[in-house]
């Protein structure tokens, strides 16, 4: 059985994984009494207190721009402060909406696949969640 990660079974009680990994972590919880011991005492700590800032945007997905927004950034058409939020939200925070809807922005030709999309989507998503935990 592989191991499961501590920010895998958080993401996977926010429901922040896809749906195959939901599956996988859902059957390993029913199997392993040890691992649903392990969750449970997560969420408590995490209820207690963990306000660092990215676990508050990830529990609240705090303010993502606007579409509008993100285009403007792609463009590079935005001011310094904002240009930063963005990057702040994109890059530290690990947004992978707004990652997925710069990506669209940013395309030069549109006409990529619907399939094409979401596998690079769906690529950058187990990339993050090997790498720096999960969004
Ligand atoms: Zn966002």
């Amino acid at each position: 059985m592989s191991h499961v990660t501590d920010e895998e079974l958080l993401a996977y009680a926010d429901e922040r994984l896809p749906s195959e990994s939901c599956t996988v972590i859902e059957q390993k919880l029913r199997l392993n009494p040890t691992l649903s011991e392990r969750l449970t005492n997560l969420l408590l700590n995490r209820d207690k207190g963990d306000h660092s800032i990215g676990e508050i945007w990830r529990q609240h997905r705090l303010s993502c721009p606007p579409r509008a927004a993100l285009a403007a950034y792609a463009d590079k058409r935005l001011g310094d402060r904002l240009s930063r939020y963005l990057q702040f939200h994109l890059e530290t925070i690990g947004c992978r909406v707004c990652a997925a809807n710069l990506d669209d922005l940013e395309r030069p030709d549109r006409s990529a696949t619907a399939e094409t999309r979401t596998r690079k989507i769906f690529q950058s998503s187990v990339g993050k969640l090997r790498l720096d935990d999960i969004e």
